[in-house]
């Protein structure tokens, strides 16, 4: 895993081998100030350990202040076009802010800002997107004008002696995104914050995203990821535990392993696995429990015991297991309730 410089944006460390943290971003138009608060506790709950505001006025710089009553992970502002938004941002109190070298341009402002973040150790993310470049350009050189410009940045920041930079490089492409984030995770150490933009409508997005943070945390680059999907922003969260998860750097809760059904499987497995899910969600399990729910005895057996649990169909009776031995023979009807008693049982 490539190693870089830590930044502390209020308490969470990120990067230099901290683990991936997942960034939210609050939805709801900041003059809704409760149904903002409702989905800032809600991404909180759900497992965001920082949020991401966009700024947009001088009230909206006073939201640090209104969430932190509420919400104790840090929140970051999300400027562009205005650099006193920047500096309203950092005095009222947001952990972090974000500047796009494409709209924050004046050396003047930039070195301004770094002056008082610097003063009131707020960091910077300097986040530059696909989409702030006009015409057509091929995915490198889409990589190749997004990493420029952040290095540019760079060297403006590291003028003033302004050091807590956190950069994302984002493209709506996969090949640009990959392009952009490889080179400069071998020219510089700072933290990297990964997404892909725009990634597009939700099943898309999720495909999109899995893959191009994928490639990327698996070889070692990035340091936090954020998921955009033009779905609810829950579901973002939901998604970015489950890509850490599944490429083992985070662990959360319960994962279910069942298999996709075919003609072999003679139980209502869809509806017994859903049910499963909600109840273990509902448990709130904090460590990780691996239960399998499979169909038949064809893989059954052999997933259900590699799991913490497990049960394996066949016909109408199911094998339930645990740490690899089968306890007993339980019917579709109970089966769930048999899993769950032993989850509580071992207090996962
Ligand atoms: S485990 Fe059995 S039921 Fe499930 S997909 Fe495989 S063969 Fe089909």
């Amino acid at each position: 895993m490539r190693k870089t410089k830590v930044v502390k944006v209020k308490n969470l460390k990120i990067g230099g081998g901290n683990p991936i943290r997942i960034k939210g971003m609050l939805k709801s138009p900041t003059s809704k100030k409760s149904l903002l608060l409702q989905e800032a506790k809600a991404l909180q709950r759900e497992g965001a350990e920082l949020l991401r505001v966009a700024v947009q006025s001088e009230k909206d710089t006073k939201l640090a202040q209104f969430l932190r009553k509420s919400i104790s992970i840090p929140i970051a502002a999300d400027i562009h076009f205005k650099p006193k938004l920047a500096l309203l941002a950092i005095k009222d109190g947001f952990d972090q802010i974000r500047l796009n070298p494409l709209n924050i341009t004046r050396k003047k402002d930039i070195k301004e800002i770094a002056k008082f973040a610097a003063e009131k150790k707020v960091p910077i993310r300097v986040g530059v997107n696909s989409g702030g470049f006009k015409g057509r350009l091929t995915p490198l050189g889409i990589a190749r004008q997004m990493v420029d410009k952040c290095a540019d940045y760079i060297k403006i920041l590291e003028s003033q002696k302004f050091f807590d930079i956190i950069v994302s490089l984002k493209s709506a492409d996969i090949e640009s995104t990959l392009a952009a984030n490889k080179e400069f995770s071998q020219n510089f150490n700072y933290p990297l914050h990964l997404g892909i933009t725009a990634s597009g409508p939700r099943l898309e997005g999720v495909v999109k995203s899995s893959q191009g943070l994928g490639i990327l945390l698996n070889s070692g680059i990035g340091d936090l990821i954020r998921v955009s999907l033009t779905a609810d922003s829950l579901l973002e969260i939901q998604v970015s535990k489950h890509i850490l998860r599944f490429l083992n750097l985070r662990k959360f809760g319960p994962e279910i392993i069942s298999c996709p059904t075919c003609s072999r499987c003679q139980v209502d497995l869809v509806k017994i696995v859903n049910i499963l899910e909600a109840r273990l969600k509902r448990l709130e399990l904090k460590k990780p429990v691996r239960a399998a729910v499979m169909g038949c005895v064809v893989n059954g057996p052999g997933e259900a015991s590699q799991a913490d649990l497990g049960v394996a169909f066949s016909k109408k009776r199911g094998a339930v297991f645990k740490k690899g031995k089968v306890l007993h023979w339980s019917t579709p009807s109970k089966a769930i309730d048999d899993l769950i008693r032993e989850v509580k049982k071992d207090g996962f």
